[in-house]
């Protein structure tokens, strides 16, 4: 019987996880199932219980269980602990490891795929949410010149620099502060795009070369990068390839290999994805 891996989620069933999963499997010639469960809002740790019982070798965790997954994993990852969010669960070992893979997904996709150095790079992070959270470690780690967290809500961009303050210098703060302001890279990790909304962002918030990458992807340009576009901006990117190299993250925590993501991406890309989600 193959080993089998799914993501956990609610809802679930637009997860694009599947696909890439097996995807993977066939590449590294890997006998693995990996299917999409919907786990009840207030029963995810049975879901996650259930299929680990039944022979369930790790999982994928989305919207909204990440802090959950956090709260039950007994060991975590060293991104994960700072992530204080888990995306990735492992049954093999005592236990239940937690690790976080968005970040190493994000920077993979930026300076790998994008061709965008990090290191000396003013940067704007847009959210304080599950997203900005895994990301802003590993963006740090890459030695950004300037790391700015802008949110709707500054006591959560507050909390999230607080919590790096013994790593790096993070400023936080509101949408209406960052007037004056350019960035080389502004990230959106908000779900602003999801309603088709665009967070309140000052003009010249994009320096002359910026690159304007939205997290959530779908068919047609997010309001984000339609935003960035109206402000004159050349390079958009969405989340898709962030999503394909998470998952390749995943599947390496799981599998020991690290698939190729370029042809994996290129099918996706290919068969044209539902707005926004895993
Ligand atoms: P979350 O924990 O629910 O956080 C949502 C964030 O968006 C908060 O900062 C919230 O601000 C902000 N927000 C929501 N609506 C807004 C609006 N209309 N205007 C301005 N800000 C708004 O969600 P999350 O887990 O961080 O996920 C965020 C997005 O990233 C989702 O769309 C998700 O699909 C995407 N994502 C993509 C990948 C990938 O691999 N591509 C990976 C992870 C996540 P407040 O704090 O003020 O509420």
């Amino acid at each position: 019987m193959s080993d089998r891996y799914c993501v956990f989620g609610n809802p679930v069933h637009h997860s694009r996880s599947p696909a890439i999963h097996r995807a993977f499997a066939a590449q590294c010639a890997q006998d693995v199932s990996y299917t999409a469960i919907l786990a009840p809002i207030g029963g995810f740790p049975e879901a996650v219980g259930e299929f680990a019982a039944t022979g369930g070798r790790g999982a994928n965790v989305t919207l909204p269980f990440k802090e959950e997954a956090f709260a039950l994993a007994s060991r975590l990852s060293e991104r994960a602990r700072i992530a204080g969010a888990v995306n990735t669960l492992d049954f093999a070992g005592p236990g239940i490891r937690g690790d976080n893979t968005d970040g190493a997904g994000l920077v993979q996709d930026l300076t790998g795929n994008l061709g965008l150095p990090i290191a000396g790079r003013r940067i704007l992070l847009l959210g304080a949410g599950g997203a900005a959270r895994g990301v802003l470690g590993p963006l740090l780690d890459a030695g950004p010149r300037l790391l700015v967290v802008a949110n709707r809500t500054v006591a959560r961009a507050q909390a999230l620099a607080r919590r790096f303050a013994g790593v790096a210098r993070v400023q936080a703060c509101g949408f209406d502060d960052l007037g004056g302001e350019s960035f080389d890279l502004v990230i959106n990790a908000t779900s602003a795009s999801l309603a088709g909304d665009v967070p309140p962002l000052p003009k010249g918030v994009f320096s002359a070369g910026a690159l304007a990458y939205d997290m959530v992807y779908g068919d047609a340009a997010t309001p984000f990068l339609g935003f960035a576009r109206s402000q004159g901006v050349e390079r958009l990117a969405d989340g898709l390839g962030m999503l394909v190299e998470q998952a390749a993250e995943s599947f390496l925590v799981w599998r020991g290999v690290r698939p190729q993501t370029a042809p994996v991406i290129a099918m996706l890309r290919a068969a044209r994805t539902p707005a926004g989600q895993r």
